[in-house]
C-alpha cells in the first residue's frame, strides 16, 4: 500500500515517467523528493548487487594471475601478492562495508577507490615496454571499466567519473611507457574513447530503464491503491443505501418493501419449522382528524411517537415491525400463538393511549381541542401452513382491524386462528 507521501508525489511521477519517455537522452535525477524516496526503496538491492559485484571484480583479477605467469614472469610474485591475497582481501573488505548499505556517495566512493586500486596494480605490474604489456593493461582496464558500469550499473555520474579515469588512465599508460607519436596516441586514445563512450551510454540505459521501471511500478501501486480505496468506499455506499432503501425515512422502522421480503421469509420459515406466525395490524385514530385540527406537522410527530411505541411492544426474538402505509403499521411475531400476540396488540394499543400524543414542538392550530392518540389493532394467526400464503394471514388481521374500528376504535380484536 503507498504512502501519503508517494501519493503525493502522483503527479510528479506521471511528468517524471512523459519526461523519460520523450527524451531519448532526458536527465534522469527527479525532484528531489521522489529522488530521496527512489533511493530509500532501491539502495538495499544496489548495496547487495556492489557487494557482490566486488567479490566477481577479485575473482576476474584473480584469473588474470594466469595470464602474468607468461606476460611478466619477472613480477610474479608480486602479481601473486597483489591478485590472490591483496585484492581480494580489499575487496572482500569492502564488500562487507557495502552489506552495512552504506548512503549513496559512500557507496560510489567505496567502488571508485577499490577500482582505482586494481587499475593502479595494473599500472605498477604492466609499466614497461612491449605490445603484450600494452594488450594486457588495455584489456585489464576494459574489464574493470565493464564491471564498474555495466555489471554494477554504478549511477551515470560515477559511470561518466570511470569511463573519464579510464581514458587519462589508457593515455598515461602509453604516454609513460611508450614513445609514441601524438598520431599513435590519439589513435589509441580514440580507442579507448570509444569504448568508454559505448559502455557509460549503455551505463544510461540501464539507469533509465531502471528508473523508468520504477516509475512505473509505483504508478501502478498508487492506482491500484486507489481502487481499492474506490472500491471500499463504493461497498459502504452500496452498503448504506440497502439500509436506506429499506428504511422509512419518517419513522425509521422498515418500509413496506422491507416488510413485503420479511414476510415471505418468515412464512417460509414458518412452514418449514411448524412454529406458529401471527400479525398485527395497526391503525391511528381518527388520524384524519388529527391532522386537520392540529395541522401535519404535528401529525408527523404522532406517526414517529406511535411507531416508536408500536417497536417498545414487542418482546420476541425475530419480531418485525414495520410501517405499512400512511398511519398503518404492521407486526410480524414468528413463533407467537393467538394468546401472546393479543397480549402484544393490548400493550401497544395501551403505551399509544397512555404515550402516543407528543408534546408539540411549535403551537397547533386548534389547542382547545386537545391531544389524544389511540389506535385500533387487529389479530391473526396462522397456527399450520397449508396451501394458502401469506395473504390469508394479512387479510385475516385487516377485517380483524376493521371490526375493532367498527366496535368504537381503541381497542384490539382478533381473527379465528388460520389452521
Ligand atoms: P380511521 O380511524 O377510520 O382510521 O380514520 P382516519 O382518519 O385515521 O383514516 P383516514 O384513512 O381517513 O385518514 C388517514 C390520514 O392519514 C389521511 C392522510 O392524510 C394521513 N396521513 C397519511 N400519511 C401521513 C403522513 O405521513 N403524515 C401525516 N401528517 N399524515 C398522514
Ligand atoms: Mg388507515
Ligand atoms: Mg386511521
Amino acid at each position: 500500500m503507498p504512502s501519503d507521501q508517494s501519493r503525493r508525489l502522483n503527479k510528479p511521477i506521471q511528468e517524471q515517467i512523459d519526461h523519460l519517455r520523450s527524451h531519448r537522452l532526458a536527465r534522469m535525477r527527479f525532484i528531489p523528493a521522489l529522488e530521496t524516496q527512489f533511493e530509500k526503496n532501491v539502495s538495499w538491492v544496489r548495496s547487495r548487487r556492489l557487494s557482490y559485484a566486488m567479490l566477481l571484480m577479485a575473482l576476474l583479477n584473480a584469473f588474470l594471475f594466469l595470464g602474468d605467469l607468461r606476460s611478466i614472469p619477472s613480477r610474479i610474485r608480486t602479481s601473486g601478492f597483489l591478485r590472490l591475497v591483496f585484492f581480494p582481501l580489499l575487496a572482500l573488505a569492502a564488500a562487507l562495508f557495502l552489506r552495512f548499505n552504506p548512503r549513496r556517495l559512500v557507496r560510489g566512493i567505496t567502488v571508485i577507490a577499490v577500482a582505482g586500486v586494481a587499475a593502479g596494480s595494473f599500472f605498477y605490474l604492466y609499466s614497461g615496454p612491449g605490445e603484450t604489456l600494452l594488450a594486457h593493461m588495455q584489456a585489464s582496464l576494459m574489464l574493470l571499466l565493464l564491471i564498474t558500469n555495466i555489471v554494477m550499473r554504478l549511477r551515470w555520474s560515477y559511470a561518466l567519473f570511470c569511463s573519464v579515469a579510464y581514458i587519462v588512465t589508457s593515455i598515461a599508460f602509453l604516454r609513460i611507457n611508450w614513445t609514441a607519436s601524438f598520431l599513435g596516441t590519439l589513435g589509441l586514445g580514440s580507442v579507448s574513447a570509444c569504448c568508454a563512450a559505448m559502455m557509460l551510454l549503455a551505463n544510461y540505459s540501464l539507469e533509465r530503464d531502471e528508473r523508468l521501471s520504477y516509475l512505473l511500478q509505483q504508478s501502478n501501486d498508487l492506482k491500484n491503491a486507489e481502487l481499492n480505496q474506490l472500491n471500499i468506499e463504493l461497498g459502504q455506499l452500496n452498503r448504506e443505501l440497502e439500509v436506506l432503501s429499506h428504511l422509512d425515512s419518517l419513522t425509521q422502522l422498515a418500509n413496506r418493501t422491507a416488510f413485503d421480503r420479511r414476510v415471505r421469509e418468515l412464512w417460509q420459515d414458518a412452514a418449514e419449522t411448524g412454529q406458529p406466525l401471527s400479525a398485527v395490524m395497526i391503525d391511528i385514530d381518527h388520524f384524519k382528524l388529527v391532522n386537520d385540527t392540529q395541522g401535519h406537522l404535528y401529525g408527523d410527530a404522532v406517526i414517529r411517537r406511535v411507531a416508536a411505541l408500536v417497536q417498545q411492544s414487542m418482546r420476541g426474538h425475530g419480531d418485525f415491525a414495520a410501517r405499512y402505509g400512511g398511519e398503518e403499521f404492521v407486526l410480524l411475531l414468528p413463533g407467537a400463538d393467538l394468546m401472546t400476540a393479543l397480549s402484544v396488540a393490548e400493550r401497544a394499543r395501551m403505551m399509544v393511549h397512555t404515550a402516543g400524543a407528543p408534546a408539540p414542538k411549535q403551537p397547533v392550530a386548534r389547542p382547545e381541542i386537545g391531544l389524544w392518540t389511540t389506535v385500533s389493532c387487529g389479530v391473526a394467526t396462522a397456527l399450520r401452513m397449508p396451501d394458502a400464503d401469506f395473504v390469508r394471514l394479512l387479510h385475516a388481521a385487516d377485517t380483524a382491524l376493521y371490526r375493532a374500528k367498527a366496535e368504537g376504535r381503541n381497542r384490539v380484536c382478533a381473527a379465528a386462528p388460520l389452521v
